[in-house]
Formats: C-alpha cells, structure tokens, sequence
C-alpha cells in the first residue's frame, strides 16, 4: 500500500513476503489481500457448490475452498473447477490420494498438511502433482489438531507448537524443492492466534494466510475476527484471509472486506458513512442505510456514501464524501456531490435519487472522469 505523505498514521507498514500463485490471484508480495470463504454444501452437489462458489464471487471472494472429503467429491471437483469463475482450493485431510485427484482435476491450491499424509513415498506423490498441474499448496496449522509428539512437548496446544508444525511442515515441502507454498496457524482462541502469526511471521517469508478458526456466529465471529485479524492486519502481518462463522459463506466475505475497508488496505463498492440518529434526524436514518445498502450491493467501485440524520455532522461528512446526503427540515435534506451542497430532495424520493447519484458517479469514476472521495 502507498504510503500517505498528508495522513501518516494511517500507514500500514506491509511485512514482505514472497509472492505466489493461487490459480491467477496472487498471494503475498505485496499483492492485494485476498478475500477468501468456503462452501458448506455436499461437494458431490456440483449444481449446489457452484451456486454458492457463484454468490460468494459475486460479493468479492477472489478465492473459495471447497471440501474433498471423498472419491466421489474429488471427481465432482472436475466441472466446479472448470466452471468456478475464481480459483479453487481444495481441502484435503489424511488422504493423500483426495490431494492428486483434486489436483489432476484442476484445484488452483491444494489445503494440505503435508506431514498428516503418511509416508514420505506419498508425500512426494502428492506435491509431484502438484508441481505437475501448477498447483500451490496451504499449510494449514490448527491448534486443534496438532501432531501428539509436538502436544507432549509443549503440554498443550500454544503458539509455540503451532510454529513448530508449521516449520516443520514447510521444511518437508522444501525438501521437495516445491516453494509455491503459504501457510496459516489458526486457533479459535484470538490470543493464541495472533501470537502464533506474529512468532510466524518473524521465521519465514512465506505469504500468510489469516484465520481466527471456529470464531462463532455471524456477530460474536465477525467481532472476535475483526480483533484478532484486524491487530495481524494493522501490523501488516497476512496476504490473504478467511473470516470462519456459521454462516453463509457470503456473509464471511463481507465481513472480511469489512475489516480490510476499515483499515484501508482494500476498497470495494460504496462505504457508506452514516450517524447513529438521535432526535434531531431529519428523516429515518437507520431505515434508508439498511435500504442503501442493499440497493447499492451491486456497486463494486469503491467510494463513499454519507448518510447523516441532520446538520450537526452531515456538511462535515459530505465535504469528504462522493455522494452525501444531509437531513433537513419540512420533509426534505441536502444533496452533496463531490463534497458540495447540490440541491434540495425531498426524504420521499431521497432512496431512489441517492441510488442514481451513486450510479452515476459510479461510472464516472471508472470511465476516469472523476477521482473517488475519500473512499477508505
Ligand atoms: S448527525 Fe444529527 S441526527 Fe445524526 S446523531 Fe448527530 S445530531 Fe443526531
């Protein structure tokens, strides 16, 4: 990210990484963070995946992992990869051979943890595929699931043991002269995360892949994702992400480009800044953002949107704002464009002109005719 001469302490200070391939979204040096989700349909449903590998492009995944459990999910990967509009993960445990059909069928990356694949014989068969069908490969750390003699060691799960297997892991893929390689140390616990992600961070220079795992439901997991991805990202640890909840995966990507639009290091579609509302709200402040924002979902240009209930705020905010729009007395507000006062609309037509206001200074800003305002 550019540094900014004029706001210094919104600089974000990126660690270097090396720079991979996933498919044609690259990860790490220095590229965008990358959005990631997962579906949680049956694999073997091609039609069902693809809907949702669909839904969740369209919100902005630029990549999704998809479950290879068994023989029948690794032959249906076949057509959802030939047929995913964003590159494919496949995720793959203990079964080594899921990981060179999952390969062979055209997965972009391959989740595996090359030490829980058995032998060294079938560890090398694994990354000879993927060398052969120009597949990376994500070493996937999880506290919940660390090796028995590293648990022995440390007593329990910790950071040091997630490290530890993750070095480990990174060393057999190296030994195997295969470098096109990220990693992740996940934990539920957002202490415990963030600790091993730093402590990764300082041994390799491979690009890294965020989680907090298992965070929760749509609320407590994006809050505890936001505090614990949201300090990595602020250190400029993490060159790709996925936000775990239980939820629909479309609901993981936007709050994943939620974080990552509040720290300013990716922009997407219209930031709406708005005011809580109080007594003084020209009109329904709450109401039209819920409206706003679903009207304006089909928006990918980033930019920025004021709603604010009344004088107080709403000339301030709108100076810095694309579109603004400030409640007013007798049933009408103030339209701002560019940061200035435009013209007067009344709160009844005010959804349906914002929405064209916004379109049209959507299309004006990719045609090149206008620069965004302040869209971070
Ligand atoms: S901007 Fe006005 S309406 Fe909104 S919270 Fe502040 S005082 Fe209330």
């Amino acid at each position: 990210m550019s540094h900014n001469p004029v706001r210094p302490w919104r600089n974000i200070d990126r660690r270097e990484s090396r720079r991979i391939m996933v498919g044609n979204v690259p990860v790490g040096g220095g590229a965008p963070i990358s959005v990631q989700t997962m579906t949680n349909t049956i694999t073997t449903d091609v039609k069902g995946t693809l809907d949702q590998i669909i839904r969740a492009a369209e919100a902005g995944a630029d990549i999704v992992r998809v479950s290879v459990p068994d023989e029948a999910s690794a032959k249906a990967m076949k057509e959802i990869c030939r047929e995913s509009p964003v590159p494919i993960v496949a995720d793959i445990h203990f079964h080594y051979k899921r990981g060179i059909e999952a390969a062979e069928a055209g997965a972009a990356c391959l989740r595996i943890n090359p030490g829980n694949i058995g032998d060294e014989k079938r560890v090398a068969e694994v990354i000879k595929a993927a060398k052969d069908h120009n597949c990376s490969i994500r070493i996937g750390v999880n506290a919940g699931s660390l090796e028995k003699h590293l648990l022995e060691k440390y007593g329990e799960p910790c950071p040091d043991a997630m490290v530890e297997s993750g070095m480990d892991h990174i060393k057999i893929l190296q030994d195997h002269d295969f470098h096109e390689f990220k990693i992740s140390v996940k934990a539920s616990d957002v202490f415990m995360a963030a600790a091993a992600y730093q402590m990764l961070a300082e041994q390799t220079d491979a690009p890294i892949h965020l989680g907090i795992t298992e965070a929760g439901g749509l609320m407590s997991g994006t809050i505890k994702s936001a505090i614990g991805m949201g300090n990595l990202l602020w250190m400029g640890i993490g060159d790709t992400l996925r936000v775990s909840l239980s939820a629909d995966p479309v609901e993981e990507v936007k709050v994943g480009y939620e974080i990552l639009k509040g720290l300013g290091l990716r922009h997407r579609g219209v930031n709406i800044i708005s005011c809580p509302s109080c007594a003084r709200q020209g009109f329904d402040v709450i109401k039209t953002v819920e409206a706003l924002e679903k009207r304006l979902e089909h928006i990918k240009t980033p930019m920025s949107l004021s709603i604010i209930g009344c004088v107080v705020n709403g000339p301030g905010e709108a100076l810095m704002t694309d579109v603004g729009f400030t409640g007013g007395g007798a049933g009408s507000g103030m339209v701002y464009l560019a940061g200035k006062a435009s013209h007067k609309m009344s709160n009844a037509q005010m959804i349906d002109h914002i929405v064209e206001e916004v379109e049209k200074r959507a299309e004006a800003i990719e045609d090149g005719k206008v620069e965004a305002q302040a869209a971070e």
